[in-house]
């Protein structure tokens, strides 16, 4: 099997599944009980929860667990305008978000609050004059990711936020970091809240992040029964918070060994694919190397995918979640239809190994002459 998704999701590293291992098997308590078993699941989160902060640069009570980034994003800006709608009703999104950020942004509309878009430029550069104009008095918070995960494409956070919080110091800057965690450095301390999901770092599938600043106040998404002040209530996932330590800790090391290691596979396919009549590289001068995008002119990507399926392979279309559907970071960046209908998504790993890449192009290339030679016919 040739597994090329990993933007899509990671499998569990086997030493994170070791720390999950061990902490259902000898941590059993309900970190909210008062008795010793209680007190010792609470001193494991503590601890990764120590870890987590110090590896990300933040302290430990601005870390919320959640159920994964869609979550994180829920919280960061459902929570951020009802905590807030008192000083105003405008949010700010980019062209460039994962969809799951546009249903929030739709249900904000359906609640009264005005969603606006920044636009981007052709390398799908946030428009720092775009982002200006719109930011107003009123404006609660901007949501701009830091790694797009269509077309890779590198946003800088430190500079947007220089430029919102000179516009209006009260307006809070999120950023979905998803895709960047374990492939770029990660600085939250450039926004005032992050979304993470530790399924795209080798972590187990149903933890993610909000990293929240000390100084920001957002409202609960859900009621529970918890201390006053508990962002996300409910027993805390022992076993998962545990593995999430380990998972971010061994993501973020040698991450520029890993990147060359990576850009080097990139360049190889790159310079296969380009030549060949019918494929257009979706990249731009921002992309990182982890993601790499191409359209096929003729043939559909869901027909593509299924036909690599049969030599185990594995791609991904626009994004996980809206298989086949008009991508909108390919529209926002190159205005194109036909291209946007037409994605694929080879998302790279660290595990990737040269020979994984030989054969992907080889198989490639057969399977391209074949559904081309079906189209022409
Ligand atoms: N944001 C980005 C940028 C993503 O790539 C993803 C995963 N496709 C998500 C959010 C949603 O993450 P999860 O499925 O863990 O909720």
């Amino acid at each position: 099997m040739i597994y090329l998704d990993y933007s899509a999701t990671t499998p569990i590293s086997f030493d994170v599944l070791d720390s999950y291992d061990k902490a259902s098997k000898e941590f059993i308590g309900n970190p909210n009980s008062l008795h010793g078993l209680g007190v010792k699941s609470k001193e494991l989160i503590s601890s990764a929860t120590k870890q987590i902060s110090e590896l990300l640069g933040t302290t430990e009570n601005e870390i919320i667990y959640t159920s994964g980034a869609t979550e994180s994003n829920n919280l960061a800006l459902i929570g951020a305008c009802i905590a807030h709608r008192k000083r105003g009703n405008h949010i700010i999104v980019s062209k460039l978000e994962h969809p799951s950020i546009y249903k929030i942004c739709d249900y904000l509309g359906s609640l009264g609050f005005e969603v606006s878009y920044v636009q981007n430029d052709r390398d799908g550069l946030v428009d720092f004059e775009d982002l200006k104009s719109k930011i107003r008095p009123e404006t609660i918070l901007v949501s701009i990711c830091a790694i797009n995960s269509e077309l890779g494409i590198r946003e800088p956070l430190k500079m947007i936020r220089q430029i919102i919080k000179k516009e209006n110091p009260n307006t809070l800057f999120h950023s979905d970091m998803t895709q960047a965690l374990g492939k770029i450095p990660v600085n939250v301390r450039d926004v005032d809240m992050a979304s993470f999901s530790l399924h795209k770092v080798y972590g187990p599938k149903g933890i993610g992040l909000l990293y929240k600043s000390n100084l920001v106040r957002i409202s609960p998404l859900i009621q529970g029964s918890s201390k006053e002040g508990v962002l996300r209530p409910g027993t805390p996932p022992v076993p998962l918070i545990a593995a999430a330590a380990k998972a971010i800790r061994l993501g973020i090391q040698d991450l520029d060994r890993k990147e060359t290691f990576i850009r080097k596979l990139n360049e190889r396919i790159v310079s296969e694919l380009e030549p060949v009549e019918g494929i257009i590289i979706n990249s731009t001068k921002y992309s990182i190397p982890h993601i790499l995008n191409i359209s096929l002119k003729n043939i559909k990507p869901e027909t593509f995918i299924h036909a690599m399926e049969e030599y185990e392979i594995y791609l991904g279309t626009n994004t996980a979640c809206a298989s086949g559907d008009v991508s909108s970071t390919i529209m926002a960046v190159y205005e194109d239809e036909n291209r946007a209908s037409s994605t694929i998504r080879i998302s790279l790993s660290y595990l990737t190994t040269t020979e994984e890449i030989n054969r992907f192009l080889n198989c490639f290339h057969i399977v391209y002459k074949r559904l081309n030679s079906l189209v022409t016919e």
